[in-house]
């Protein structure tokens, strides 16, 4: 099944149509995070749900209560950014939860002068809490999968401020729940931009896989429903420019288009704080 949001609203979609879940949500928080965590007491009542037409895909979460994101998590891109550490060695890091915006996008470049990446990731959605989950367990806490793209400034600020600045996680168009994706650990992941395609790859070559993200992530923090856990991306990653169109396609997943914009950066010189001086 396909878990959307639309016109604010989340809901399935059952064909081409928009099942709204509004009518079983309390109305209190994120309503994909509630629609997600509240799934298994929800059993049969969205079949009595009508269809309505489908207005158009926003991100399917928009405030999850935390972005987990894995760095250096393939061996190509390790290389190709001429690091010697992996994620084994980094530990995960933390986007902000504002960073995230839908299909379609703009990607919002906020530098005139700094070089900002696409990096196109598999995300999972945490269904269930989770906490010193083995690895053999993980899945079970595994709601479903969508599409995300880690938008990152280069440079050698931590990953925290480079990857959150607003716009920087567009995820989607939906999530698709994990029964039908048995083995999230083999799927290919592409990226193009404006037609060209700059990454190539399965997920079977991530260094941390799924299982071992999902009980990485819960041996440090408690995992709660409507988490996102990026979990890394291949290598290929390349800047981008004002007007460019990104395309993400993973198989079994769906596909993610988003553009970009420059309309609003400035030079980094302006941007920058000036540290106080003694
Ligand atoms: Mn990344």
């Amino acid at each position: 099944m396909r878990v959307v949001r639309s016109a604010g609203r989340a809901g399935v979609l059952r064909g081409n149509a928009f099942v709204d879940a509004t009518p079983l949500l309390s109305g209190i928080g994120d309503p994909t995070v509630e629609l997600v965590g509240s799934w298994a007491q929800l059993g049969g009542r969205l079949d009595e749900l009508p269809d309505e037409p489908l207005a158009g895909l926003e991100a399917p979460i928009v405030r999850p209560g935390k972005i987990i994101a894995a760095p250096a998590n393939y061996g190509d891109h390790v290389r190709e950014m001429e690091i010697t550490v992996t994620v084994a060695d980094l530990g995960l890091f933390l986007k902000a939860p504002t960073s995230i915006t839908g299909p379609g996008g703009p990607v919002e470049l906020p530098y005139t002068d700094r070089r900002t990446d696409q990096e196109a990731e598999l995300a999972l959605v945490v269904g269930r809490r989770a906490r010193h989950v083995p690895p053999d367990r993980a899945l079970d806490h595994v709601f479903g999968y969508t599409c995300l793209l880690d938008i990152t400034v280069r440079g050698s600020e931590d990953r925290s401020t480079r990857k959150s600045f607003d716009t920087f996680t567009p995820i989607g168009p939906w999530i698709v729940t994990a029964d039908e994706i048995p083995d999230p650990d083999r799927l290919t992941i592409r990226c193009w931009v404006n037609d060209v395609l700059r990454q190539d790859a399965n997920t079977a070559d991530l260094i941390f896989g799924v299982r071992e993200l999902v009980a990485y992530a819960s041996s440090v923090m408690t995992l709660e429903p409507g988490d996102l856990i990026a979990t890394g991306t291949p290598a290929g990653v390349g800047p981008l420019a004002h007007g460019d169109l990104v395309a993400v396609e993973i198989e079994q997943v769906g596909r993610l288009e988003v553009t970009v914009t420059a309309a609003h950066a400035a030079p980094w010189e302006n941007a920058r704080p000036s540290p106080a001086i003694d």
